[in-house]
């Protein structure tokens, strides 16, 4: 099957967007990711996926703890930075929770120790047992079909 595809077939799935920070020797490392999901209720677990080229992948096995920061829509620019996808860099605030770096004013920033991983072909599936949560007011902003975007409430009838 083409790769093309395959990325375009996945890019039809509309996401939320969020950052995974984690920190290692002193130092915040940061990584924009879309592929997150909810997993379980008792105990409370999350999933994401980093791919094997990427330095977050070394960096959460290290400290064995990230946070999942949902980004809102006025975090564009946090997305971009921490996607590599900005000529000049921006300075971006955290503040703490369990030694372990929050975004400020994402939509939830999940606090998680890591409770297993799974290599899945190119990529290591990391799930999160969610030690603190921190939410604050807004809309969330999305990814779809390659772009960033807003959210809209419609009734569908
Ligand atoms: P780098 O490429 O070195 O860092 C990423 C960027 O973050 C750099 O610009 C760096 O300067 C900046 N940064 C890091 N730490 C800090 C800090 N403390 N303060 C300020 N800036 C900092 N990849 C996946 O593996 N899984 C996904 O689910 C995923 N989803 C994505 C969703 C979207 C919408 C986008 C745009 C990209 C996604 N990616 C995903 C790709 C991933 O974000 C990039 O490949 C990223 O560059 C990989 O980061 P890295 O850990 O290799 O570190």
């Amino acid at each position: 099957m083409d790769d093309r595809m395959f990325r375009n077939a996945m890019g039809m799935f509309a996401t939320g967007v969020t950052v995974i920070t984690t920190t290692t020797d002193n130092e915040v490392h940061g990584m924009t990711a879309n592929a997150f999901m909810s997993v379980s209720l008792t105990p409370k677990l999350v999933l994401i996926s980093i791919g094997e080229k990427a330095k977050m992948l070394s960096k959460i096995k290290e400290s064995n703890k990230f946070v999942v920061n949902l980004l809102s829509d006025q975090q564009k620019e946090v997305s971009m930075q921490f996607a590599g996808q900005l000529k000049e860099n921006i300075d971006v605030d955290f503040s703490w929770s369990n030694d372990l770096p929050l975004i400020k004013d994402s939509l939830a920033s999940i606090v998680c120790d890591v409770y297993s991983y799974q290599v899945a072909g190119d990529h290591t599936l990391f799930i999160g047992e969610v030690k603190d949560l921190v939410l604050n007011d807004g809309e969330p902003l999305t990814f779809y079909k390659g772009k960033y975007g807003g959210y809209a409430a419609e009734t569908l009838v």
